[in-house]
C-alpha cells in the first residue's frame, strides 16, 4: 500500500528505550515477574513540598493559560537557578519552560537548523538527538567519545567531525547511557574550538545533580561571555526532583534562539500546564535537601550495581561518574548459545537477558554504541540484587560453547 505517511516521520525510529522497556510491560502483562533496569526514572515520588504546592495551585482554581515561555516569577526563578548553581547570568528573557527536556531540545533543533546543517553528535548518546535532528532537516553526524578516556568527551574527539557545515554540537556530561562526566579542562577546549569555528554550543544538563564520589558540575556558558554567547544550556525538573511525569524543562541561552523557540512553542503546545509551573517554582526555590538525599542514595546503589556486573563472567563496566546508569560490556558473552541461538550483539545479550533471566536491559545499540547494554540503577536495591542474581544465574547454567 502506499504510504500516506510524510518522509520525515517514516525516516524517524520509534524511541528504543521505550520499545524495550514496552516488550518488558507485555511480558508483565502476561502475568511474567520481570525486573526492569531499561526506564530511565527516579524511582522515588516527587518530594511533597512540590507536589503540595501543585494541589493548592488546582484548589485555588490556578487553571487557567499563562504566558507561552512560562509565568513570570517561573522564568525569574529559573533565571536564578542558572545565576546560583550554574554561575551563568541569564535575564528572565533569556529563559523558557517547555514541556520536558524533550521538547526544549526539539524546539532548539527546529529553531536552530536549516536544511542540510550538520550537528555533531557524540556517543553514545540519548536516544531522541539523532530523531530531533533529522526531523528538523539537520544531519547528525556522530564522533564517538573513547572507552578508554572512561567516555569522556574531550576536544579532539570532536575536532574531526567539523566541517562548514556544522551548526551545532551537543555536549552531554553527565551523560546518558555512559555516566561519563566531562573535564573542566576538556569542557574549555571544546568551548574555544566551538568560539574559533563559530559553531553552537547545546549543552544537556539534565542529570547536573547526580554526581558522585564529591565531583561538581561545570557549566559551558559559566565560562564567559563568549561561550555564553555561543550556548544553550537545557536542563529539566525529571531528573532532579523525581518529576519525569510533570513535564518540565528549561532553558537558558541568547535571547534571539530563545524567543526563536518560545515562537515555535506558541503554535505547538502553547504554555506548559499552569499547575506543573507553580510545582516548578516551588522546586526551584523550596529547600534543596531531598536532591541530596536522592543522590546519595544514588551513590550507595551504583557501588552496589557496578559491582554485582564486575562478578557476572562475560559482564564488565565501569563505576560511572554520574546519571544513574551503569554502561556494561557484554562482548565477553559473544559467541556463546542459549535456548534461542547464539549471542553476536548486544540486542542478542538484551534479549537473552529478558528471556532467560527476565530482566529488562537497553541495548547499546540504541545509544548507537554496540557491544554494551544499559542497566539503570535508580531501583529498589532488592531488585538490584535479585536482577543481577537472575542474569549471574542465566549465564551460569544457559549458556553453552
Ligand atoms: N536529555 C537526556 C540526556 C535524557 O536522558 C533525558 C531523559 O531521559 C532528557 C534529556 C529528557 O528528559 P525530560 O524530557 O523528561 O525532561
Amino acid at each position: 500500500m502506499e504510504t500516506r505517511l510524510s518522509k520525515a516521520v517514516t525516516g524517524i525510529n520509534p524511541s528504543p528505550t521505550e520499545a524495550a522497556s514496552s516488550l518488558a510491560n507485555r511480558m508483565k502483562l502476561e502475568g511474567i515477574d520481570i525486573i526492569s533496569f531499561a526506564q530511565g526514572e527516579p524511582d522515588f515520588d516527587t518530594p511533597a513540598a512540590i507536589s503540595r504546592e501543585a494541589v493548592r495551585a488546582i484548589e485555588g482554581g490556578f487553571t487557567r493559560y499563562t504566558d507561552v515561555p512560562g509565568m513570570k516569577d517561573v522564568r525569574e526563578a529559573v533565571a536564578e537557578k542558572f545565576a546560583r548553581e550554574n554561575g551563568i547570568r541569564y535575564k528572565p528573557s533569556e529563559v523558557m519552560v517547555s514541556n520536558g527536556g524533550k521538547q526544549v531540545l526539539y524546539l532548539l533543533f527546529r529553531t536552530i537548523c536549516d536544511s542540510g546543517d550538520e550537528v555533531i553528535v557524540p556517543t553514545p548518546c540519548y536516544v531522541s538527538y539523532e530523531e530531533q535532528i533529522k526531523l528538523s532537516g539537520a544531519v547528525p553526524v556522530f564522533a564517538p567519545a573513547r572507552k578508554e578516556n572512561r567516555f569522556r568527551l574531550t576536544g579532539k574527539d570532536i575536532e574531526p567531525f567539523i566541517s562548514p557545515r556544522t551548526k551545532a554540537l551537543i555536549i552531554n556530561s553527565p551523560n546518558n547511557p555512559s555516566g561519563a562526566v566531562c573535564e573542566e579542562e576538556d569542557l574549555r577546549e571544546i568551548a574555544a574550538l566551538a568560539a574559533e569555528r563559530r559553531i553552537l554550543i547545546v549543552t544537556d544538563e539534565v542529570y547536573e545533580h547526580l554526581l558522585y564520589d564529591g565531583r561538581k558540575h561545570v557549566s559551558i556558558a559559566a565560562f564567559g561571555e563568549d561561550a555564553r554567547r555561543s550556548t544553550i544550556t537545557v536542563n529539566s525538573a525529571s531528573k532532579t526532583y523525581a518529576m519525569t511525569g510533570w513535564r518540565l524543562g528549561y532553558a537558558g541561552g541568547p535571547e534571539d534562539i530563545i524567543s526563536g523557540m518560545i515562537k515555535l512553542q506558541g503554535h505547538i503546545s502553547g504554555n506548559v500546564c499552569s499547575i506543573a509551573q507553580r510545582a516548578l517554582l516551588e522546586a526551584l526555590r523550596g529547600p534543596q535537601e531531598a536532591v541530596r538525599e536522592m543522590r546519595n542514595s544514588y551513590a550507595q546503589r551504583r557501588d552496589l550495581m557496578a559491582e554485582r556486573i564486575n562478578s557476572i563472567p562475560g559482564l564488565s563496566c565501569m563505576k560511572p561518574d554520574g546519571a544513574f546508569y551503569a554502561f556494561a560490556s557484554v562482548e565477553g558473552l559473544y559467541g556463546k548459545r542459549w535456548r534461542e541461538g547464539v549471542i553476536r550483539n548486544d540486542m542478542d545479550a538484551a534479549l537473552f537477558f529478558l528471556k532467560e533471566a527476565h530482566v529488562a536491559v537497553v541495548p547499546g545499540t540504541a545509544f548507537r554504541w554496540g557491544g554494551y547494554v544499559r542497566f539503570v540503577f535508580a531501583n529498589s536495591r532488592e531488585d538490584i540484587e535479585t536482577g543481577l542474581d537472575r542474569i549471574g544465574g542465566a549465564v551460569l547454567s544457559g549458556l553453552h560453547d
